[in-house]
Parts: structure tokens; C-alpha cells; sequence
């Protein structure tokens, strides 16, 4: 902070509201309530520039997964910094930091991931991955197989590609979304469907919608198939035990690449390195980004699968792309520490067997209160379901807003966790001890109270 002026908050607020554009926001709502400034952060906490302290639920965006105040990180940042603080991998070369993490990656990837290419983001690696699976195709000799089939409801990120691969409308909306070739089929939704159906029939049948769009579109007009293991944005919507398994089958049997959308469940969200390690899916492609560096610098990729990179190697040629910023020397080392700290720490092994199951426990409890549908949590990713009616699980008119009033009781009483409609979704540091857990809980079902009291007033 000191290279920055020492400002009081309603000056910071002052200068924001006219000068920064923020993303993902209604300026003139936020002009009404004002910014809330973050000026600092220790732990699993953040601070804002009241000096309020507040329990980070959501790890930044996802991503701050080793938690804030690593020094290890900052000094493996500053010590690349003053060795080599920016070359390109361009034009045949390379630098020890993105070869370091490349090596990395292959090691705690399944067997058939040998390479990756890098970004900056994670909506980057899903325009990487746009382009690449059609040059793929085209390659084998097979141009007519370039179409996508992504999820309704599916965020991949917010660039022109990536927001088209993502499946939701008020994104496509804007801008004349999606791009030709991109189709979406069902979310394995089941909280969130008719729920006719018992959940292991209701997987088998969304993954099903995807063998009809294939049929549909025949399969040798379809290049892949991408899902995220968990949908984040979307809701944390966990699919039945029975949807990955079937959507393997169907990429096997019709011979389409599986892209694992990694970018919140890669390195250890779940208890496992991947996504796919959970679910024992074997993709061809994982983009990655978010907690790859626990956030301390901007760093996305793509691991490659055999099938797909020695196409690329052995028939390709030049690929015409890349991003100035691949393999950011910095961000590399970065990330390079960051996995050490997650080895080291056995932070994976902690979400496996520790704190997830004891943050599992608690949040499953939160479903006896009575404004709770469902509760679901794997790893440290979860969510509930705020409901009307508790036996036929009736939801809330969209219009109140239920998951907004409650997520501001939440912030307001010193906790983040975010609302999507009226689901309220969590993803905490893997460092979280237990008392902050039970802290976290605590909070959850007190501003759960505090909702119902607004609604009944
Ligand atoms: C956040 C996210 C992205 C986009 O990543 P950015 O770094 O914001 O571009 C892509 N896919 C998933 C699953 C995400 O959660």
C-alpha cells in the first residue's frame, strides 16, 4: 500500500463511482449503496476500510484457495520479478518458470496429460479451447466437426467465446451470443427441475439430453462436449452419481472430445487435484485458471491430452494463437509455489478427509432451518436452497430478491458467501480452521433467521 494515497473510504467510494466501471455490475444500483472498499486481507479473512473484518466464504472469486498473507507466494513473485519479470514464449522460447509448472501440471494430472498451453484466465483457456478442438478436427481431416455442446446454465467465462460456450441467456443476451456452433442441452439440475424423477434417474436422463443433441446434429458434425464437474457460478449445482459416468460413455461412444471446465474444481476444491479425479471422468482437455495461484496473480492454461496435443504436434504446423501473457514468468512462479504450499501443507488431503467432511457436517445441519430446501456439498464447494415452503419446496417469487436480502445480512454480519437467485453458495480457503467453520455456520444460520424475520415483517 505505500506506494498508494492514503485516502478515508468515502473518498475512495467518491473517485469509484466516477471513474471505474466494475464488471459484472448495475452501476447505478451500486452508485445508490456505494462500493464496499477491501483494503486488506490475513487468513481467511478480509478486511474493508471501516476496519470491519469479514470471513472470506467464497475465497475471493473461487480462487484464494491457500488463503491470503502468503509471504512464500509474494516472495517467489518479487524474486522472479528481479530475475526476469516479463519474457514471452513466443518464437521458440521459454523461461524455468513456465517449464517448472508445465512439468508440474503433467505430474499431478491423470497419465494422459502431458502438456499445456497457457493463459491468461480462465475465459482465455476457453477460447483457447474453441479454437483448438476445431483445428483438431480439421486436422484429422474432419472440418465439418466443429460443433460444441456445452449446458444451459454452464459459466466458461465472459470473453466472446467463452461467454458462448457458457449457457446463460442474459450473457448471450448481450452481444449476439452465442457464436455459430455452440449449442447447449440440459444441466443435471435436479434441486431445480420437476423433480418427477428419483435424482439417479434424473442424471441419466440430462446426460441423455446431450446422446439425443449428438443424434440430433450427427455425431460426425460434433467436435466436444464441455461441462464444469461442478457447476460454480450456476448454483453449485452437484450432478447425480449417475450423470459423469453416462457422459463419459456417450463421448466414447460417439467419439467427441471431454473437456473438463477445471477452472474452479482443479487443484483440490473437491478433495481431489481435479474434478475429473472425483467424478473418475478421463478428459481430453482441462482448462484451468482461479486457484491454480490461489489468486496472487492472473494465470489460466489448458492441459492437453496425448490424443489431442500430438495431432497439434505431429500435423499442425504453426497454430495461429496465443496471448502475450502465456506463461507469464511471474504468475508461473507463482503458481509454482502455490502447488508447493498445497503439497506441502497436504491442504488437498485437509479438504478430503478434514475440514471438508466437518464444513459437510455443519452445512448439512443448516438444512434443518426452516427457510432451507436442500443443502449439498463436496469438497469445500456447496450450496442451499432458500425456500418458500419447506415441504413442497416452493420457491420464492424471483422479484423479492430472498437470496440478495439474505446475502447482504450475511456480508453485514461479517461473512461472504455469494447468492445465485435464491441459492446461496459457498467455497471457503482450504486453510479454514474449525472454529472458523463453526463461525461460518454460526453466521449462515443467524442471517438465515434474520432473513425469515424480514420476510414475515
Ligand atoms: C471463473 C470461471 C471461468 C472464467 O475465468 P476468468 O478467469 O474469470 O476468465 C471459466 N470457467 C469457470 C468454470 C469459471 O468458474
Amino acid at each position: 500500500m505505500a506506494a498508494l494515497e492514503k485516502r478515508s473510504r468515502s473518498e475512495w467510494q467518491e473517485l469509484d463511482k466516477e471513474h471505474h466501471l466494475h464488471p459484472f455490475t448495475d452501476h447505478k444500483d451500486l452508485h445508490r449503496k456505494k462500493s464496499r472498499i477491501i483494503t486488506r486481507a490475513e487468513g481467511v479473512y478480509i478486511y474493508d476500510a471501516d476496519g470491519n473484518k469479514i470471513l472470506d466464504g467464497m475465497s475471493g472469486l473461487w480462487c484464494v484457495n491457500a488463503g491470503y498473507g502468503r509471504d512464500e507466494i509474494v516472495d517467489a513473485a518479487a524474486a522472479q520479478m528481479r530475475e526476469l519479470p516479463y519474457y514471452n514464449n513466443f518464437f521458440q522460447c521459454a523461461h524455468p518458470p513456465s517449464i517448472e509448472l508445465a512439468n508440474m501440471l503433467q505430474e499431478v494430472s491423470q497419465p494422459q496429460f502431458n502438456r499445456v498451453f497457457f493463459s491468461g484466465s480462465g475465459s482465455e483457456s476457453n477460447d483457447t479451447i474453441v479454437r483448438m478442438v476445431r483445428r483438431y478436427w480439421d486436422l484429422l481431416g474432419q472440418p465439418e466437426r466443429h460443433t460444441i455442446i456445452s449446458r444451459k446454465n454452464a459459466y466458461h467465462g465472459s470473453t466472446v467465446a467463452a461467454a458462448s460456450l457458457g449457457g446463460m441467456k442474459p450473457m448471450h443476451e448481450q452481444g449476439g451470443l452465442p457464436i455459430p456452433g455452440i449449442v447447449h442441452v440440459e444441466q443435471p439440475y435436479w434441486f431445480g427441475s420437476d423433480r418427477t424423477l428419483p435424482p439417479d434417474e434424473f442424471g441419466l436422463a440430462a446426460a441423455r439430453s446431450l446422446e439425443n443433441k449428438i443424434q440430433e446434429l450427427g455425431a460426425h458434425t460434433v467436435a466436444a462436449f464441455i461441462g464444469e464437474p461442478i457447476q460454480g457460478a450456476g448454483g453449485v449445482i452437484i450432478p447425480p452419481d449417475t450423470y459423469w459416468p453416462e457422459v463419459q460413455r456417450i463421448c466414447d461412444e460417439y467419439g467427441i472430445l471431454l473437456i473438463s471446465d477445471e477452472v474452479i474444481t482443479g487443484f483440490g476444491r473437491l478433495g481431489e487435484w481435479f474434478g475429473a479425479d472425483y467424478f473418475g471422468t478421463k478428459p481430453d482437455l482441462m482448462p484451468f485458471a482461479k486457484g491454480v495461484t490461489s489468486g496472487y496473480l492472473p494465470l489460466g492454461g489448458v492441459l492437453v491430452a496425448d490424443r489431442v496435443a500430438e495431432v497439434l504436434i505431429d500435423r499442425g504446423g504453426e497454430f495461429f494463437h496465443g496471448y502475450t501473457y502465456s506463461g507469464h514468468p511471474a504468475a508461473c512462479a507463482v503458481a509454482i509455489e502455490n502447488l508447493r504450499i498445497l503439497k506441502r501443507e497436504k491442504l488437498i488431503e485437509r479438504v478430503k478427509n478434514d475440514i471438508g467432511p466437518y464444513l459437510q457436517k455443519g452445512w448439512q445441519k443448516l438444512g434443518e432451518h426452516p427457510l432451507v430446501g436442500e443443502t449439498r456439498m463436496v469438497g469445500l464447494m456447496g450450496a442451499l436452497e432458500i425456500v418458500k415452503d419447506k415441504e413442497t419446496l416452493e420457491r420464492y417469487d424471483e422479484k423479492q430478491g430472498v437470496g440478495t436480502i439474505c446475502r447482504d445480512f450475511l456480508v453485514n454480519n461479517g461473512l461472504v458467501m455469494r447468492a445465485v437467485g435464491d441459492t446461496i453458495v459457498v467455497a471457503p480457503p482450504f486453510i479454514l480452521s474449525h472454529e472458523e467453520a463453526d463461525e461460518l455456520l454460526d453466521k449462515a444460520w443467524k442471517c438465515l433467521d434474520l432473513t425469515q424475520q424480514a420476510l414475515s415483517s
